[in-house]
């Protein structure tokens, strides 16, 4: 299914094209001191590992200036400088040749600061993202609205945009950030009717994992499913590396950029499961992320419902009776020792990715799926068809005498 995505004019960051039907992108940034380059460089690089297509880092002081000098040209990903409260730093940032800049409306509040920043960004050819927060919104403006509202939110934005545009600056993004899911999506969606420059999508001050997570997915794929949003970032309490994985995986499972990384279906488990699924599960998920295959796996725990609930999966395992039954596309390929269930698949996967469907399809062990139909009747005869349940529950009011029973 292709998402229809709201129409937004393209910038650039650095060699990343943001807006405009650009594939949306992943931000995340650094909790190092800018001033300590090397450790800086270094969550860099991972974060560019773990999918972070533009990183942020802070330019607060002198010496983060002098530290995003030496950042810039070793960074495998577009640098953008986060500025507060001082609009010096902005120019000394752009001195550094960053990729962009991001501004706070909240706490550089003088217009002729913003102008000249604004000037100074034009002549280096970088564009600017006005990063408006509820945490730290214009003080007028809140005092207008009297508290952090989807619409303050808005107009503190349109403020900073007309500074910009005063001095015919347009390269910008704009984020309205609240740590508040509803009133984020509500912002959000009031910015897109008013403008169309790209938007940078965020839940702020989301926390830590899983709440952080929850809260972001919910709000930042809520705007994505309805087109609305350019370039996203995750603010976790956590090590930004789980934010750069959490947004590009996001990402990939709307269907807005391209699979890079396995993306794992599992059961969660049942009465019926024929192994420990969770302890399955973990061992596989670190075996097929350190291979990086871009396929879509499956672990199930029984093979009476497993094969066929995910039919659709790439390839995948089922457990039954002490083996485990590989499969692909939903066909039973080959029944190996339970003890070897995951090394058996990871092996397939690899050759799946290398060989293809149907040349892994054509080698399959031909006597594998009877087997398997063969353990699945067995295991049926022992827990009875989960399929048929309704029929039971029938069965069962019929036999203690409740006829009104609902069956459902
Ligand atoms: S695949 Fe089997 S074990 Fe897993 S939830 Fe379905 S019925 Fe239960």
């Amino acid at each position: 299914m292709t998402l229809e995505r709201r129409s937004t004019r393209r910038i650039h960051v650095g060699s990343v094209p943001v807006g405009g039907g650009a594939p949306i992108s992943v931000q995340s940034m650094t909790t190092t001191k800018t001033a300590d380059v090397d450790a800086t460089l270094a969550q860099i690089y991972a974060l560019h590992g773990a999918g972070a297509d533009i990183v942020r880092v802070t330019c607060n002081d002198v010496e983060a200036a002098q530290g995003l000098a030496e950042i810039v040209p070793r960074s495998p990903v577009p640098i953008v400088a986060d500025v507060h409260f001082q609009y010096r730093l902005a120019l000394a940032a752009i001195e550094a040749q960053v990729a962009g800049l991001r501004l706070n409306p909240g706490n550089i509040r003088d217009e002729r600061h913003v102008k000249t920043v604004a000037r100074a960004a034009a002549d280096a050819g970088i564009p600017i993202r006005i990063g408006v927060n509820a945490g730290s919104l214009d003080r007028d403006v809140l005092a207008r609205w009297g508290a952090p509202v989807p619409e303050a939110l808005v107009e503190s934005a349109l403020i900073e945009v007309g500074y910009l545009e005063d001095v015919g600056f347009e390269d910008i993004k704009i984020s309205v950030k609240h740590s508040d899911v509803p009133s984020m999506v509500a912002a959000y969606r009031l910015l897109a009717e008013r403008v169309d420059y790209p938007l940078h999508l965020g839940v702020t001050e989301a926390g830590p994992p899983p709440g952080g997570l929850v809260k972001s997915v919910a709000g930042i794929a809520t705007l994505l499913l309805e087109g609305i949003g350019d370039t996203i970032r995750f603010s976790l309490t956590a090590d930004p590396v789980e934010e750069a994985k959490a947004g590009r995986q996001l990402l990939e499972y709307l269907g807005l950029r391209e699979r890079r990384s396995v993306d794992l279906i599992a059961c969660p488990s049942c009465g019926r499961a024929e192994v420990d699924v969770i302890e399955i599960v973990e061992e596989a998920r670190a075996a097929l992320e350190a291979e990086g295959l871009p396929i879509q796996v499956a672990l199930m725990g029984c093979v009476v419902n497993g094969p066929g609930e995910a039919r659709e999966a790439d390839i995948g395992i089922a457990a039954g009776r002490g083996k485990g039954h590989l499969f692909i596309k939903g066909q039973v390929v080959r029944v190996v020792p339970e003890g070897e269930m995951v090394t058996a698949l990871v092996e397939e996967a690899r050759r799946l990715v290398a060989e293809g469907v149907e040349a892994r399809l054509a080698a399959r062990d031909v006597a594998a799926a009877a087997e398997a139909a063969e353990t699945r009747l067995e295991l049926l005869g022992v827990q009875g068809d989960a399929n048929r349940a309704a029929e039971r529950r029938a069965a069962v009011a019929e036999v203690v005498g409740e006829p009104d029973v609902e069956v459902r």
